[in-house]
């Protein structure tokens, strides 16, 4: 058993975002919110070795260190994951947390490993507040989802290291691209476990994002 071995796929533009600077590398509290989220993980003694894949005009602007390997990201996200999951060595257990999640808890982050080591897999989820419905192309409803069953997904999720190979090799082999590697683990068989996500941890989207990250910053800051 070698510790748990983190993967931050980073290799993506932010189309979503505007700019021509991907929101991972935007400012937030006075350095680049990857960084925050790099140290976060790194405040855990068990997190042997994080590694973040990103677009090959980076490397060379980015400098690696005891903890922390860059390496050039794939052409999607999932891509991006499996080269990462590639450097993972020994690891018992792999984590792939979103680069734009900077205000995840350890709290959160223990209760994944925790469950992934139980059952396998895990993520955060948090219940969904809005009605969710399928829309046809001409913005009909198609559909109205039961708001019951449904969960939305959060990083960090957590797997036992033969799991996530297995789920990604077989992805790739059926030519699937997930969004999330616990839906792929889901879809494949596996038991996935939800555990308690957190509102605050959210993912940076648009610009306005990055203001209320910095709020959270602050209060969290202040309460500790
Ligand atoms: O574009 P989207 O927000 O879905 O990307 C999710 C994550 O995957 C982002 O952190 C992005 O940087 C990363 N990604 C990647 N390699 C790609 C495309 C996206 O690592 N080729």
């Amino acid at each position: 058993m070698s510790g748990i071995v983190v993967v931050i796929p980073a290799a993506g533009t932010g189309s979503r975002f505007g700019g021509s600077l991907p929101k991972q590398f935007q400012p937030l509290a006075g350095k680049p919110l990857i960084q925050h989220v790099i140290e976060r993980f790194l405040i855990d003694e068990n997190v042997t070795r994080v590694i973040v894949p990103v677009a090959q005009m980076l490397l060379a602007s980015v400098k690696n260190s005891e903890r922390v390997m860059f390496i050039a990201g794939g052409e999607t996200r999932q891509q991006s994951v499996m080269r990462g999951v590639e450097q993972a060595g020994d690891a018992e257990l792999i984590a792939v947390h979103d680069a734009a999640r900077p205000l995840f808890s350890s709290e959160t982050f223990h209760a994944v490993v925790a469950a992934a080591r139980e059952v396998g897999a895990a993520l955060p989820v948090i219940p969904v507040a809005d009605t969710i419905h399928m829309m046809n192309g001409d913005a009909t409803i198609a559909q109205t989802l039961d708001r019951t069953m449904l969960a939305a997904a959060q990083t960090p999720q957590c797997f036992r290291a033969e799991i996530l190979r297995e789920v990604l090799e077989r992805a790739q082999r059926e030519s699937l691209e997930g969004t999330d590697e616990a839906g792929l683990a889901a879809r494949f068989g596996h038991v996935v476990k939800g555990v308690p996500g957190d509102p605050r941890n959210l993912k940076i989207t648009v610009p306005e994002d990055l203001a209320i990250a910095e709020s959270y910053l602050q209060q969290w800051s202040a309460s500790s």
